[in-house]
């Protein structure tokens, strides 16, 4: 379709609102109004002049015809191949967009698949027609598929969630199942409900990792037999062909189920009859740039528009929805029993304050640790090991003048990397040879300090000779393929020992492995985020959950932990497998400290050149916001630096404003984003500004 003639045509030219992607800080949020030849629904993809440029909007009303005076530009193509976009798909972004303070049109491009914007719309109607006509095609034969037979909690938890889940209730339901007691399997008998029905599901899982599994469980259970379902995916990992491929199968109602991370809560999805929230802890589902978004809370929020069941599950839930649960806002159904009858593992706290202290203590291992793992070597098991630290050591120092290997560009310390002998630094990447000398002193004698991955795995190897040893983190799976080839190593048996980073905790049925440690856990204790404790025995639990995944070994399963701060009471609960407790004792603290989920938080960042200029920023922008109504209702705090506060030579300090409830907070949010803008003239040093609403890391 080619540009309108507005002149040519004969009836008269109607005024829309369209949602479009202006600059940031522009103080453009909303929709802007153009005028097309013919009325259009809300909904429908369009292009539009935007300064210079041709941009892709979405129509977002029919605004109301009063005139004020200044020539409105056309709609320069109507892109009607695209069904138009629901009125609850424009809602979600509405909501989006105000709660989370970003503009609209910002926030509904940023969920649409890119490679849209490539097209036109006959290009569009080309790639639809080659879709429609490659569903036409029936699937290939596969055998129908075998269900297991439910264990009493599961056909438990499936009796209460039909009984909630009736037509009209849309219940939230968070399901709180051991890791190994088989949630999946929930899941699944969920999904087939509400497939049977004519809905579509969507399933949500927090990375990228997690989804192939996943996606082969759903297509084992539902691409056979005589009525086999459409599974598509939708996560980072496609190609932006494969990504819109899959997004319009979803919204043209083709693919039953559409499996995909965070950003697929925006998935449009016409018969959506139920979402599940796999690991719904887990912070991967916050967004952390551009519009801050939660896809749990999200999820939540679409539920209530859809009129859907939403079904979050984890070993370990968030204390928000867990807090809501005993509330009795979200029914709780719990799986308490591991698949099979499988016990926990045993937990063992190694009590690091017990072994002869020797500089660099830190860094031990200890020897009853070292002998359980031989143990297991000898038994052809295997173990797991983890540091949440990569890199060799985290530093490098001179023992004579004290020089530390500080990277120039951040307040932080340069990891060393022993492997191939740099200097990195895990925050802005800039990356040196080691150097032979101190570069202040000249000292030859430059020693690590702490230990990493690359580390452990060379201190493992030392202390169990034989051992075969495999390390699994962010530098040894640089490469496509790098990880599933050490992983089906881990699953052949070439294994005994793997280390790694927290990314082995996750997800991963490890069948042969009786004993996880956790090394270095203890800084997490005593971080200034208070989420901190919560986050670690999350961590921690998920890592137990690894060992004796096989009922068979099960009763030999171990975790250890090594600590110099065995009686803390993070630890004591996590000796009992105990969430509920952890979770009430949590709950309690943040309760008479006046945290989460009892007050409601947003994060001011600024990014300038100098710490006094963010902090000039963050101060003004707080007087600001005091003249703003409903601002006597907050608590707005004095603005610090961040954890890093220096990263590839930006400073950046933050500040907290607290409310006694979400409306408080939003009240006063949104015109003070909106009245921002006006500080620049005076704070010509600050770069950059972001809110973020419930933030999860402080
Ligand atoms: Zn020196
Ligand atoms: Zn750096």
């Amino acid at each position: 379709m080619t540009a309108n003639s507005l002149t040519s045509s004969g009836a008269e030219p109607v005024r829309l609102a369209v949602a479009v992607e202006a600059p940031l800080h522009s103080g453009l949020h909303g929709p802007l109004d153009y005028l097309s030849e013919r009325p259009l629904p809300a909904g429908t993809l369009v292009r539009v002049p935007l300064g210079r440029r041709d941009v892709p909007g979405v129509v977002w009303t029919t605004a109301p015809g009063e005139d004020e005076g200044h020539a409105l530009k056309a709609v320069s193509e109507v892109m009607d191949a695209l069904p138009p976009l629901s009125a609850r798909w424009c809602d979600l972004v509405k909501f989006t967009s105000t709660y989370y303070q970003r503009g609209l049109g910002e926030v509904a491009m940023a969920v649409l698949p890119r490679e849209i914007r490539k097209l036109d719309n006959t290009g569009l109607a080309s790639r639809i027609a080659k879709l429609r006509k490659a569903y036409d095609k029936p699937l290939p034969d596969a055998p129908a598929p075998v269900r297991p037979e439910l264990t009493p909690d599961q056909a438990e938890a499936l009796a209460k969630l039909a009984e909630a889940n009736v037509p009209g209730a849309a219940p939230v339901v968070l399901l709180h199942g051991l890791t190994g007691s088989g949630k999946t399997e929930v899941y699944l008998r969920a999904a087939e409900a509400a497939l049977a029905a004519g809905r579509q599901v969507l399933v949500l899982v927090p990375e990228i990792n997690l989804t192939p599994q996943l996606e082969a469980r759903f297509a084992e259970r539902f691409g056979g037999g005589d009525a086999p379902r459409r599974i598509v995916s939708l996560h980072s990992g496609l190609t932006p062909v494969q990504r819109l491929k899959n997004w319009l199968a979803a919204h043209l109602g083709l693919a039953d189920l559409v499996l995909g991370t965070r950003l697929a809560v925006f998935a449009p999805l016409p018969r959506l009859g139920l979402i599940v929230v796999d690991e719904e802890h887990d912070p991967s589902f916050k967004q952390q740039e551009g519009a801050r978004y939660s896809a749990r809370d999200l999820a939540v929020y679409r539920g209530k528009l859809e009129g859907s069941c939403v079904l979050l599950g984890s070993a370990t839930p968030s204390l928000e929805s867990w807090q809501r649960a005993e509330q009795g806002r979200y029914l709780k159904l719990t799986l308490a029993n591991r698949v099979g009858g499988g016990v926990l593992p045993k937990v063992r706290l190694a009590d690091m304050n017990l072994l002869p202290k020797v500089r660099g203590a830190t860094t031990a291992l200890a020897p009853a640790l070292i002998a359980a793992l031989g143990k297991r070597i000898e038994r052809g098991e295997q173990s797991l090991v983890f540091l949440n630290r990569r890199g060799y050591a985290p530093v490098l120092h001179c023992t004579d003048c004290g020089w530390k290997s500080g990277c120039p560009h951040c307040s932080a310390w340069r990891v060393f990397h022993k492997g191939d002998r740099t200097l990195r630094c895990h925050h802005c990447g800039f990356t040196q040879p080691v150097p032979r000398a101190c570069p202040d002193c000249g000292n030859l004698d430059i020693a690590p300090l702490g230990q990493g991955t690359e580390k452990l795995e060379e201190q493992l190897a030392a202390a169990l000779p034989g051992a075969r040893v495999a390390r699994i983190d962010a530098d040894t799976t640089k490469h496509k393929g790098a990880l599933e080839a050490s992983l089906s190593a881990v699953h052949a048996g070439e294994v005994d020992i793997l280390v790694g980073t927290q990314m082995v905790t996750k997800g991963h049925d490890f069948r042969r492995i009786t004993l996880v440690a956790a090394v270095n856990p203890d800084s997490a204790l005593f971080s200034s985020d208070f989420r901190a404790p919560e986050r670690l025995f999350s961590l921690l639990m998920q890592a137990a959950g690894r060992a004796g995944r096989d009922a068979a070994q099960a009763d030999r399963s171990e975790m250890w932990v090594q600590t110099w701060h065995p009686t803390h009471p993070v630890y004591t609960a996590l000796r009992q497998h105990d969430f509920n407790a952890f979770a009430a004792s949590q709950l309690k603290e943040r309760e008479i400290a006046g945290l989460p989920p009892y007050v409601h938080l947003a994060l001011m960042r600024a990014e300038a050149k100098t710490p006094e200029a963010a902090r000039d920023f963050l101060q003004a922008a707080a007087d600001l916001a005091a003249t703003l109504p409903g601002a006597g209702e907050l608590l707005l705090y004095p603005p610090v630096p961040t954890t890093i506060a220096r990263v590839a030579g930006v400073e950046r300090m933050q500040m907290l404003i607290e409310g006694a409830s979400r409306p408080q907070l939003q009240r006063v949010l949104g015109p003070w984003m909106a009245a921002l803008p006006s500080l620049r003239s005076t704070h010509k040093g600050v770069w950059r500004w972001a809110l973020d609403v419930d933030p999860l890391a402080i």
